[in-house]
C-alpha cells in the first residue's frame, strides 16, 4: 500500500509537471494519436540523427495516466539510439501486459510506477498511447531515411 502510494504520488507529479512537453522545429517524425475511450490526445515529435533520438517533444490532452507515461518516456529517450527505444518500448508493453518480471526492471526506471495499471485493461490504452506514437513515430523516421 506504501509502494503505491509512492507511485501514486510519482504519476501525479508527472501529470502536474511533465517533461518534454511543447512542440519542436521541424521534427523528422510527427504522429497524432487518440485513444477515444478516455479521449487522450497526443501528438508526438522526434529529432534523429544518425539513429539516436536527439530530441523529443509530446503535446495534448488526457487523464494522468496518459500524460505522466508520455512524460516519463520523453525523459528517457533523448540521446537513446531508436533500436533501445524499441527495447523499452516492448518491456513497459510486457508490464502493461501483466508481467511481473518486467514490472520489477530497473531499466523501466520511474515507469514502474505504472505497473499497478495492468491491473484496469481499459486504463492500459492510456498508458499505452504514448509508446504507440512512439512506433509510428519511429516507423516513420525508418520509412524517411535517417534524418
Ligand atoms: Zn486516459
Amino acid at each position: 500500500m506504501q509502494l503505491e502510494a509512492l507511485y501514486q504520488q510519482v504519476i501525479l507529479q508527472h501529470y502536474r509537471h511533465p517533461h518534454n512537453r511543447g512542440v519542436l522545429d521541424a521534427p523528422d517524425a510527427e504522429v497524432h494519436l487518440r485513444n477515444p475511450t478516455c479521449g487522450d490526445e497526443i501528438t508526438l515529435q522526434l529529432h534523429v540523427r544518425d539513429g539516436t533520438i536527439e530530441d523529443v517533444r509530446f503535446s495534448g490532452q488526457g487523464c494522468s495516466i496518459s500524460q505522466a507515461s508520455a512524460s516519463m518516456m520523453t525523459q528517457r529517450l533523448k540521446g537513446k539510439p531508436l533500436a533501445e527505444a524499441d527495447a523499452l518500448s516492448a518491456r513497459f508493453t510486457e508490464m502493461m501486459h501483466g508481467s511481473a518480471e518486467a514490472a520489477v526492471d530497473r531499466n523501466l526506471g520511474h515507469l514502474r510506477a505504472l505497473a499497478g495499471v495492468a491491473r484496469f485493461p481499459v486504463r492500459v490504452r492510456c498508458a499505452l498511447l504514448a509508446w504507440n506514437a512512439l512506433g509510428e513515430a519511429a516507423k516513420q523516421v525508418r520509412t524517411n531515411g535517417p534524418g
